[in-house]
């Protein structure tokens, strides 16, 4: 399985995970939990859907142009998976996200 970035949409909270140890865990987010690059909510195991970007375009019926600057940060790393969340070689886990 392979390791990623798991980072909280409420939270921010990061982690590089195996995938299958995120799920155990209670993440949420691509491979288990969604797809890579299909807008979904993408949370650690405290954190419901509420308030995700996910949230926010289905259910409340936001456009994009509305969203915070945080939350289109986050579309543009969900869209970009599996690239985005693949931690580089030889560097921190926390570099090339922010
Ligand atoms: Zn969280």
């Amino acid at each position: 399985m392979p390791r990623l970035i798991y980072r909280c949409e409420t939270c921010g909270r990061t982690e590089v995970l195996d995938s299958e140890e995120a799920y155990r865990l209670g993440w949420d987010g691509p491979p288990h939990s969604g797809s890579y690059g299909v807008l979904g909510p993408r949370t650690c195991p405290i954190h419901g859907v509420v308030g995700t970007v996910w949230w926010e375009l289905a259910v409340e019926h936001k456009q994009p142009s509305e969203l915070t600057p945080r939350q289109q940060e986050t579309l543009r790393r969900i869209v970009d998976e599996p690239a985005s969340i693949t931690p580089s070689k030889g560097t921190s886990p926390m570099s090339g996200i922010d």
